[in-house]
């Protein structure tokens, strides 16, 4: 590398002055390891995320994107927990140290960190094929974190945002509108919402792999099935262009099964719903109501007129027959 490993840090990453200076940091980078004040009412939250090139992202992503992205499926996750972002570690691998690159790519993750008050208090660099690697810490108070498991027969089923955006840029490639490729590379964390549903919903978790895979996730916590109102999926303006565009295909595989939405899947008993419903409008994302967690096992697909609707292909077999 051009750059000693100690410039690089000093120049990109090592931010005295930074927009977010917290308090709780007692010690941020530069020495052996950081040291950080944990309230004594918290519980700490922590999650971490790797994305290697060509595998997490295209090889054509913009190193903007690289660094948002990084830090928002970290944030993400945290969101699923109701945890209150607080500061992040960072590992890079890089094949070169190129000053234009690590610009934007400092760029698109401090932009994002300031907005969240995150702040990065250490991390690695290494040498070798484009990989990056944060691990976020968070905060709830003690006992509050939301989980996968909770969902009871009868609670109502939501998501927040849109779904499919971020498949369909990917199904696209270079054709895709910038509005869906914009889902693609610069997912919104939807840490307000999980901060809202906290003490109200009875499970959450993030859509990374779709939306049948993640709630699948979720009934497997309490051996439970659901069944979900197809028509109601909140699909985007720039996704339904895309379906009128081809000769009107709906798109449903794309909203179930495509990855990287970064939206929350969340269930609330009846009780709760108007209360969640009316927290969650004013946030961004929104929420919508698309199904409903039923005893049988398995994910099930109807249409506003009440006829079942099978997803295609063999792939989905398995959250169809309930075998998990
Ligand atoms: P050591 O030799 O003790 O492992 P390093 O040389 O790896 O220390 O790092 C020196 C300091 O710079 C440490 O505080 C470390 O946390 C920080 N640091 C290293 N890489 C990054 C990075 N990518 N982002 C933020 N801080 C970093
Ligand atoms: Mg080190």
């Amino acid at each position: 590398m051009a750059l000693s490993e100690f410039e690089l840090i000093r120049r990109y990453f090592d931010r005295p002055q930074a927009a977010v200076g917290r308090d709780d940091v007692v010690l941020g980078i530069g020495d052996d390891a950081a040291v950080v004040t944990v309230p004594g009412d918290r519980d700490l939250v922590l999650c971490m995320d790797t994305l290697v090139a060509g595998v997490h992202f295209p090889e054509n992503t913009s190193p903007e994107a690289i660094g948002h992205k990084a830090l928002a499926v970290n944030l993400s996750d945290l969101a699923a927990m109701g945890a209150e972002p607080a500061w992040f570690t960072l590992s890079v691998t890089l094949p070169q140290a190129d000053a234009d690159w690590l610009a934007a790519f400092a760029r698109g993750m401090f932009r994002l960190a300031d907005h969240y008050r995150v702040q990065l208090v250490g991390g690695d660099v290494t040498r070798g094929p484009l990989s990056v690697t944060v691990q976020a810490h968070g905060l709830v108070p003690r006992g509050e974190a939301l989980q996968r498991k909770g969902a009871a027969v009868g609670d109502c089923i939501y998501v927040t945002g849109t779904l499919g955006d971020a498949g369909m840029a990917l199904q696209q490639g270079l054709r895709a509108a910038p509005a869906l490729r914009q889902r693609l590379d610069f997912p919104s964390p939807r840490v307000e919402a999980g901060l809202a549903l906290r003490g109200l919903a009875s499970a959450v978790i993030d859509i990374s792999d779709g939306l049948l895979a993640d709630l699948g996730h979720l009934l497997e916590a309490t051996s439970l099935g659901a069944m979900l109102w197809i028509d109601s999926l909140p699909r985007s303006a720039s996704l339904a262009a895309a379906a009128a565009a081809n000769s009107g295909n709906p798109h449903y595989d794309i909203i179930l099964t495509s990855g990287d939405d970064y939206e929350l899947c969340f269930t609330v008993s009846p009780g709760q719903c108007a209360a969640v419903e009316s927290r969650l409008t004013a946030l961004p994302g929104g929420c919508s109501a698309v199904g409903v967690i039923e005893a049988a096992p398995g994910i099930r697909c109807q249409r506003q007129d009440g006829s079942s609707w099978v997803p295609a292909g063999s792939g989905y077999q398995h959250f169809r027959n309930g075998n998990g």
